[in-house]
């Protein structure tokens, strides 16, 4: 299974602030020693033509020179440097290098992205672009390459399963048929001014894993209703988990690993493809953001092994 990471263009951060930008590295190291089957690659970069399939050239610029108002820097939540600009633009390579694979390998992913926070105009959150939503354009612009004549482009299903609602991703696709935005999140969390996804599922603080789970499942039966994929983008954030010092919720190792599961097969019994990213995670202790990442890895390679057996 392909796995793009970008964590060799370190972002250089303040003492003490409060990003764990160590998390992506210590996930590549556990992938490579207890994943082998995984093929590891840096990720490429995403060119301003991809880019500006969601974003706008002013903002696609002021990244690239470091001339953002110093307003909308503070809103990413990052300090501008040249490496800031080099590795947003990894992580939405590696997402898009992940969602290629997919369609051609039924199922990839990216060691970091989930960057769901950034919008067409500005970013936010710790997210500077939005990988998946550069990534469904960009699918959807080279599938249509791929099949002249088809009247209908690719159907992108996002499941954004971070603790955060998924605003950027949502707003960059109101009134776009193409693309369904499902989003699962904590209902008194962070963006306090939710936007519409076609599917939004709010959460109570302290959801543990039957409730989680039942609401996931009510999710998709109503994606199914409403929507035909051809392409599933998944966020699996690490942060429901109990030891989460941002998440608000309760969910277990086990509810976390029961959720991606659920995810994976339900693409898998519908054979669409499915390329995911890491999204969120900011545990107590790193570790265990680490850890549920991995999880997400290991049943993710279960279901690649899958589509290899099923390949013709
Ligand atoms: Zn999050």
């Amino acid at each position: 299974m392909d796995a793009y990471y970008a964590d060799e263009f370190v972002l250089p951060l303040p003492e003490g602030h409060r990003f764990p930008m160590a998390k992506y590295r210590l996930l590549r190291d556990r992938i490579a020693e207890e994943l082998p089957e995984t093929r590891l690659h840096v990720a490429p970069k995403a060119e301003d033509e991809e880019l500006a399939r969601v974003h706008s050239p002013e903002y696609i610029a002021a990244i690239a020179q470091g001339t953002l108002a110093p307003a909308a820097q503070r809103e990413i939540g990052f300090p501008w440097s040249e490496a800031m600009a080099e590795r947003a633009r990894r992580s939405v390579g590696a997402t898009l290098a992940a969602a290629r694979s997919a369609l051609r390998h039924g199922l990839a992913g990216n060691l970091a992205g989930g960057t769901h926070h950034a919008y067409a105009g500005k970013g936010s959150g710790f997210c500077v672009f939005n990988d998946v939503a550069v990534a469904a354009r960009c699918m959807q612009a080279e599938w249509a390459q791929a099949h002249p004549g088809r009247a209908q482009p690719l159907q992108v299903a996002v499941i954004d399963l971070d603790v955060h609602q998924g605003n950027g991703t949502a707003h960059i696709f109101q009134g776009d048929a193409s693309v369904f935005t499902l989003s699962l999140h904590g209902e008194r969390n962070f963006p306090f001014r939710k936007e519409d996804s076609d599917l939004d599922v709010p959460l109570p603080d302290g959801c543990g894993d039957a409730q989680y789970l039942d609401a996931l499942e009510h999710a998709l039966q109503t994606l199914e209703q409403r929507f035909e994929p051809g392409l599933v983008l998944y966020l699996a954030g690490a942060d429901p988990h109990e030891g989460d010092r941002l998440g608000r919720l309760a969910l277990s190792y086990d509810g976390l690993e029961a959720r991606d599961r659920r995810v994976f097969d339900w693409a898998w019994q519908r054979r669409v493809p499915l390329a995911f990213s890491m999204a969120g995670g900011y545990g107590h202790d790193i570790a265990t953001t680490v850890q549920a990442q991995l999880n997400t890895w290991r049943v993710a390679l279960q279901y690649h092994c899958r589509w290899q057996n099923a390949a013709p």
